[in-house]
């Protein structure tokens, strides 16, 4: 299919990579992930090397010339900065000594000789659930996404662009304090999070959560319930399953994280009264009952004002599996497109140019 130019996106994961292609037209080449293993445990040098295989497995699936790809946008579990630094204190999926402060954008440009514009995986499923809501409209709208998977991710995106705040660390919605109270059964201790703070999103609406503040405390309510007699970090990972299935001690966990998400929103609402909330992360992949009951719980406890109750609307974030790499290439086709914008006669050079 002849081509103008066109944009890949990379999702890069702890095991695989994701990897698609935008054109100029706003259309995805491609209806399905192109999988690469990701190979990050095994430290930078082959995890970029793998990156670019991505970039030519998308190419190669396509038919595409390398020669039409004008920018590629990256995403990567955080913690990193707003321009693609891995902490210098390491992150989960980054254990391997040398990506301590790498720069996987920089690197991956360098090798690639394109720019590449990073998001934290986070912001890029926001970002595509933003695009795919709002379509041309994308640059006049403002929404808020929360991702619940081992932690809380998500994003904010205002104007159609991710807010990446002065140190890279806007959006971080798992780390906003909540309101408990209602929220914790009598006797329930303070849950706590990973980040050193207590009773913050994540440390109620997360995998995490349930394995080390959740279960723990309803599994003394329920000493009988099946799921007491396994290691804890198993049983946290079956208890959708129970919940999908009526289980009492599974809903009321599952009630928690709902309220949490609400209140979530209610912040947001308050702060920023976005256009949308969007809700993403396992529990939309849950057979539709419980995900319809789960939603219906976050929308109960999410207080919006008569006025933004009619304005704004909470819905799921579409494809998540794709949302990554999609989410990727939309941010590396707003980067253009703005470049473009800004310098006309430069667009058809920029391609070895770094943002
Ligand atoms: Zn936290």
């Amino acid at each position: 299919m002849p081509v103008d130019w066109v944009v890949v996106g990379l999702d890069n994961g702890g095991t695989m990579n994701n990897g698609t292609i935008l054109d100029s037209d706003g259309q995805f080449l491609l209806d399905e992930m192109v999988e690469v293993p990701s190979n990050v445990r095994e430290g930078p040098d082959k995890a970029i090397q793998s990156l670019v295989n991505s970039v030519e497995q998308v190419l190669a699936r396509t038919g595409v010339p390398i020669t039409s790809v004008r920018a590629v946008g990256l995403d990567s579990p955080g913690p990193a900065s707003g321009e693609g630094v891995i902490s210098s204190k390491g992150a989960t999926n980054f254990g391997h000594a040398g990506w301590r402060g790498f720069d996987i954008r920089r690197a991956l440009g360098e090798r690639l000789g394109l720019p590449v514009i990073y998001n934290n995986d986070g912001n890029s499923a926001a970002l595509y659930a933003h695009h795919v809501r709002f379509g041309a409209e994308s640059g006049q709208r403002s929404s808020v996404a929360a991702i619940v998977g081992t932690g809380l991710g998500g994003g904010i995106v205002v104007s159609g662009q991710v807010v990446k705040g002065a140190a890279g660390m806007a959006g971080e919605l798992g780390h906003v304090p909540i309101p408990l109270d209602d929220l914790l059964a009598s006797g329930q201790s303070m849950p706590a999070c990973n980040c050193g703070q207590s009773g913050d999103a994540e440390s109620v609406a997360s995998l995490t959560g349930i394995q080390n503040n959740l279960l723990p405390y309803w599994l003394t309510r329920y000493s009988d319930h099946e799921l007491a007699g396994l290691p804890i970090g198993q049983a946290a990972k079956l208890i959708r399953k129970y919940a999908e299935n009526g289980d009492e001690m599974a809903l009321a966990i599952f009630r928690q994280q709902a309220i949490a998400i609400g209140r979530l929103f209610t912040i947001a609402a308050n702060f920023l009264d976005p256009d949308a909330y969007f809700l993403g992360g396992g529990v939309v992949e849950a057979a539709p009952h419980f995900r319809d009951w789960f939603f219906a719980e976050v929308r109960a406890h999410t207080v919006l004002r008569a006025e933004q109750a009619r304005a704004a609307e909470i819905s799921l974030v579409p494809d998540l599996d794709m949302a990554g790499a999609r989410g990727s290439a939309f941010a590396a086709r707003d980067w253009l497109i703005r470049q473009w914008q800004e310098v006309v006669p430069g667009f058809l050079s920029l391609g070895r140019r770094y943002p």
